[in-house]
């Protein structure tokens, strides 16, 4: 019988006999890690001064290149290492092999053996072929920590092929003669807006510097985002690329563009949604899934309920393989 500890608040803290793994953490944790995985570079998947602590200490901290040159651009961090999707740490103990996970640029997908046991924890992750990045495949485990933040069944998203048609018959009905702001998350959304508006309209498209700044870097790792000009403000007859939290005066039509807004805006996210949720962990065919982030306990049941699937919740998650 093997036991692991799984802790999961703000990052997840996976203890085996021999080894113990962080991910993703936002506190300090109340144990030294061995190593310290980061999934991708949204914030809500790191603290920088957590980082900062850890890797004094000699902890190593491994990110994509594509991560790494946004959370530590000057590469100040010490004890950072690079791994890339086809790439293995390897000890005696233990075995991390990075994955694409079809997120935002850089995002991974971590395998973990631990005596003998498989672990996948998928981040963020989309399995949608897009007009940027490659989805994420799924990865065979035994035990499953998969992202929940779309956990719920009211999350269901249309293909991303029809998503797109909606999104530029809107702009070429009302953006060809008034001013119009398409709001996207700025490291993500934005940057597949920008590809999709500059690669299928003929309009000019106008980007916020804020947003620019991760465009390069999507186009240093190869992504085509087509023409575009960097602006501060929408103008007549040019759609604008602009951050999900800006506040438009009442003339200019602001569109909201994220899975949160189904109703109110257009759901085009970076995320899977309920059903890539679900296709995952068929195709992944855990022992346990554990959800991570989001509606935890909600997809729980669900997988339970209606598949069958062991899952386990709560903070302290205690496993007897
Ligand atoms: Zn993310």
């Amino acid at each position: 019988m093997r036991q692991f500890r799984i802790h999961i608040s703000k990052g997840v803290f996976l203890e085996g006999d021999a080894t113990n793994i962080l991910i993703d953490p936002l506190v300090l944790p109340s144990k030294r890690p061995d190593l310290v995985l980061v999934s991708h570079a949204h914030s809500d998947h790191y603290t920088p001064g957590v980082l900062r602590r850890i890797s004094s200490t000699g902890v190593r901290i491994f990110m994509s290149t594509a991560s790494r040159m946004i959370i530590d651009p000057k590469k100040r961090l010490k004890n950072v290492v690079e791994i890339n999707p086809g790439e293995k740490i390897e000890s005696e103990k233990f075995t991390v092999e990075a994955f694409d996970a079809g997120h935002i640029i850089g995002s991974l997908q971590f395998r973990i053996e631990l005596a003998d046991v498989t672990f996948v924890y998928t981040g963020d992750f989309n399995l949608e072929k897009r007009i940027i990045l490659e989805p994420a495949k799924p990865l065979s485990s035994d035990v499953l920590l998969i992202d929940a933040t779309y956990g719920l069944p009211v999350y269901v998203f249309p293909k991303r092929q029809e998503i797109y048609s909606q999104l530029l018959s809107l702009v070429r009905e009302k953006g060809s003669d008034r001013e119009i702001a398409l709001k996207a998350r700025k490291l993500g959304v934005a940057q597949e807006v920008t590809a999709l508006l500059s690669m299928a309209t003929d309009l000019p498209v106008l980007v916020e510097p804020e947003i620019a700044v991760y465009n390069e870097i999507y186009e240093k790792f190869g992504e085509i985002l087509g023409r575009y000009a960097i602006n501060n403000n929408p103008s007549r007859g040019a759609p604008f690329v602009a951050r999900l939290s800006r506040k438009f005066p009442r003339g200019i039509q602001s569109i909201p563009l994220t899975g949160w807004a189904m109703k109110n805006g257009i759901p085009l996210s970076s995320h899977g949604d309920f059903k890539q949720i679900i296709d995952y962990v068929r195709r992944s065919s855990p022992d346990i899934v554990i959800p991570v982030c989001g509606f935890r306990e909600e997809l729980s049941s669900y997988l339970l309920g209606e598949h069958g699937f062991s899952t386990a919740n709560g903070e302290e998650i205690i496993l007897n393989l």
